[in-house]
């Protein structure tokens, strides 16, 4: 790139963000190639991509070849230096290139011309997806510089085309759409299926995240836009009076440039006219906005530009008075409403009337993430990951969740809708099948008992539990009623949460774990902003921070189990052996301040700790005896010991319960606490998986606790499956090295003793 022009870091943000902005696909394909071959210094810059049904590269946009070739010429993988490109995986780079043997003339292209070649395929999550090229008259090889900026830009750009393929737009863009059913595909968060209308949820104040809706009263709707727009004038006036004394004349020109864009003929009316087409007003302000911020990203200008965050500012500001006069609870959940979101936290999920909601569908998210173990707790169908979700243009909209396969299906066919109510008929038949297990012991056909408890949370988990024939609780999620409240909840208020919990199980034991917030479990009165929050400020390492909050907790626990004497204290996320010490210690104070308060029977609880964290099997045996048992948290312990984030979907792939490295550790786990004479649960997702489950088992724990979902579908696989054969099993299976290989074994063995439609997609049959 030739020198003194913007650095090559401002031309690829500049040209990203230009086609992020642009108003359809085909506008930003048009911005690409134009900038790419200004940029460049060349003649022809083109985009072909790859059409899926017929597996040609299809020349989309050209700048410099011959218009009228595009959607016209293509080419297979083996055809031409593009299909060249795109099959080797990697940068093409000629300076000759019609003397190349791959080279391949299109006379409609009009590209004779053109010596210098080079090609860059653009990926997305290991696949092709198409081929940038640009190409030029001089007999000339690109320099390294120009070749790498290429494929720095493909890189970033991938993600543009992958949406917009998702979307449909590549079709739109080659004229051929058509109404078909809308496919976007995500991760299981929670199994299930299920077929209803979807509900956008958004949090407050953040414009993107607005979705459309359609008006249902257009005087109302405009009335409301007119009010909101009265109001921020009068902010915006008042603002200016309050800063006479404080800011320069011409510092406070801006004033004048907010109520100019306020002024009637300006965003109001554009707001309106969108309303008047049938958006409501927070959508139709969302609209008028986007729209604005894409015309200043374009201009050249770095005023103009700046522009855009005053622009945005208004917008946020007349959001804002929307939704302040949105009466509360306006919202209406129709029966069988799917939530969709860009990020559906617990927070979120807990707050909406879950009679109402038959699925979630995040576009963030992973399936050990927080809220997806707590939706799989409540039953409902989720899919997180979702990372082309067209979220803003979904609300209301038929949709089928099939979560086996993590798949959402937006405006289903006929066909489809009548296939799936089939499969949610089988399932109901499959989940009455289980009941027969509602009273049995989970007990191998060769005798041997497995001890099944539930991990619980909200109080709907009591009642499933005790419905299903739980042995105890072996996590309490402690965390899920302070995230149902506006701040920490006090040691009374505690107190009765803790009571209600552990009387419904007594004299089953109920295992509850101290408060284990951070990483992804934020609550929203104390928040924790951290660049690496897995690796950071969580669980004990907070609550040792601040006895003051531990303190509290632990001593309602301890008077709620007054009498009861079925409290077992369970500690998140230690590290070190002073950690439990000191947590230990604070546990031992409690008691006795309690018993010098006098009020109650205070007994000592059994305390036990968490393995989450790789240093915590190491050290298995040095924690395991200053406590009285060990539950492995096998969500954390495997997202740790494989570096693999359970939020996140682009590396949820590599996040496997039957890595080797997961089942080595956990079986070392479980030999040396027992080797030190401790009883060890598992409490992770693992132990609720009816393939993961049996090798626990072969492995020797005491007992397995999952969520009261997965007690009946485990219970019956602990019934038809001897404990030898489990055995066996494992050892085979320990001498593996591939996590899919251990898979397959596992589900071959599971589809020999008739199990398979426990872990199967019944979709996929
Ligand atoms: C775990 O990490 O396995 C666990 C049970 O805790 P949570 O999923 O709540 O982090
Ligand atoms: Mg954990």
């Amino acid at each position: 790139m030739p020198q003194n022009e913007p650095s090559m870091l401002e031309t690829l943000r500049r040209i990203v963000q230009d086609v992020d902005s642009a108003p359809s696909f085909q506008a930003a394909l048009e911005i690409l190639v134009r900038s790419v071959r200004d940029a460049t210094h060349t003649e022809v810059c083109s985009v072909y991509l790859l059409d899926d049904r017929t597996e040609r590269l299809v020349l989309m946009a050209t700048e410099g070849l011959n218009a009228n070739a595009i959607g016209m010429v293509s080419l297979a993988f083996d055809e031409g230096l593009v299909g060249l490109c795109a099959t080797r995986e990697e940068p093409i780079n000629l300076q000759d290139a019609p003397n190349h043997p791959r080279y391949r003339y299109f006379p409609e292209t009009g590209e004779e011309h053109y010596n210098a070649f080079v090609a860059v395929p653009i990926m997305n999550r290991r696949k092709v997806l198409g081929v940038l090229v640009v190409q030029q008259r001089t007999n000339r090889r690109f320099d390294e510089g120009e070749v790498a900026f290429l494929v720095t830009l493909s890189a970033q750009l991938s993600g543009v085309v992958a949406h917009a393929k998702v979307m449909g737009q590549l079709e739109m863009v080659r004229g051929s759409r058509t109404t078909q059913t809308q496919i976007y595909q995500g991760i299981m968060g929670a199994a299930g299926v299920t077929l209803g209308r979807a509900v956008v949820l958004y949090p407050p104040a953040d414009l993107e995240q607005v979705p459309d809706r359609s008006v249902e009263d257009l005087e109302h709707e405009l009335e409301f836009l007119a009010r909101a727009i009265e109001e921020v004038r009068a902010d915006v006036r008042a603002l200016d009076d309050r800063m006479s004394g404080t800011l320069m004349p011409e510092e406070r020109a801006l004033f004048d440039v907010y109520l100019r864009m306020l002024d009637d003929h300006a965003l109001p009316s554009e707001i309106a006219e969108r309303i008047e087409a049938g958006n409501w007003a927070q959508g139709a302000l969302r609209e008028v906005i986007d729209e604005h911020m894409q015309n200043f990203a374009m201009m050249d200008d770095p005023y103009l530009r700046e522009r855009m965050s005053d622009v945005r500012d208004l917008g946020l500001r007349i959001l804002a008075k929307l939704q302040d006069s949105e009466t509360e609870d306006t919202r209406e959940f129709p029966d069988n409403s799917i939530l969709i979101g860009e990020d559906i936290s617990t927070a979120m999920l807990l707050e909406v009337p879950l009679d109402k909601v038959s699925g979630v569908v995040s576009a963030t998210g992973a399936a050990n993430s927080h809220m997806a173990i707590v939706a799989r707790a409540l039953g409902i169908p989720t899919v997180v990951g979702v990372s082309d979700l067209p979220v803003t243009s979904l609300d209301d909209a038929e949709m089928i969740v099939d979560a086996y396969l993590g798949r959402l299906f937006v405006q289903p066919s006929r066909a489809l809708r009548k296939r799936y109510k089939d499969i949610i008929k089988e399932e109901q038949q499959l989940v009455a099948g289980l009941d027969a297990y509602k009273q049995k012991e989970a007990i191998t056909p060769d005798g041997h008992v497995v001890a099944l408890c539930v991990n619980t949370g909200l109080m709907a988990d009591v009642a499933r539990a005790k419905d299903r024939g739980a042995e105890g609780v072996g996590l309490y999620r402690s965390e899920i009623p302070f995230m149902l409240r506006e701040r920490f909840p006090g040691e009374e208020e505690q107190r009765q949460i803790y009571r209600q919990q552990l009387e419904a199980f007594a004299p089953k034991p109920v295992t509850m774990r101290t408060l284990d917030i951070g990483g992804d479990k934020d609550l929203p009165y104390f928040p924790i902003r951290e660049d690496n929050p897995a690796l950071g400020w969580r669980g004990v390492r907070i609550t040792l921070d601040h006895p003051e909050i531990f303190m509290v907790q632990v001593r309602a626990m301890l008077k709620a189990s007054s009498g009861l004497d079925n409290l077992n204290i369970l500690l998140p996320m230690v590290t070190t052996v002073s950690e439990v010490e000191d947590s230990v210690a604070l546990i031992h104070r409690a008691v006795e301040e309690l018993r010098e308060e006098g009020e109650f029977d205070i007994r000592l609880p059994r305390i036990g700790i968490m393995v989450e964290v790789p240093a915590a099997v190491i050290q298995i045996a040095d924690l395991a005896k200053r406590v009285d048992f060990v539950s492995i948290g096998s969500n954390d312990l495997t997202q740790y010991l494989l570096a693999v984030d359970r939020n996140n979907s682009r590396v949820a792939d590599l996040y496997s319960p039957y890595h080797p490295a997961v089942l080595r550790a956990v079986r070392y786990v479980v030999n040396e606490a027992h080797r030190v004479g401790k009883p060890v649960s598992i409490c992770g997702e693992m132990a609720g998986d009816p393939g993961t489950a049996i090798l626990l088992m072969a492995m020797g724990f005491d007992t397995l606790s999952m969520s009261a979902s997965n007690l009946l579908k485990v219970r019956k696989t602990i019934c038809h499956t001897p404990m030898a054969l489990a055995k066996d099993l494992l050892e085979q299976l320990l001498e593996l090295d591939r996590p899919q290989d251990i898979r397959d074994e596992v589900e071959k063995v599971l589809s020999a003793l008739g199990l398979h439609n426990l872990t199967r997609a019944r979709s996929e049959s």
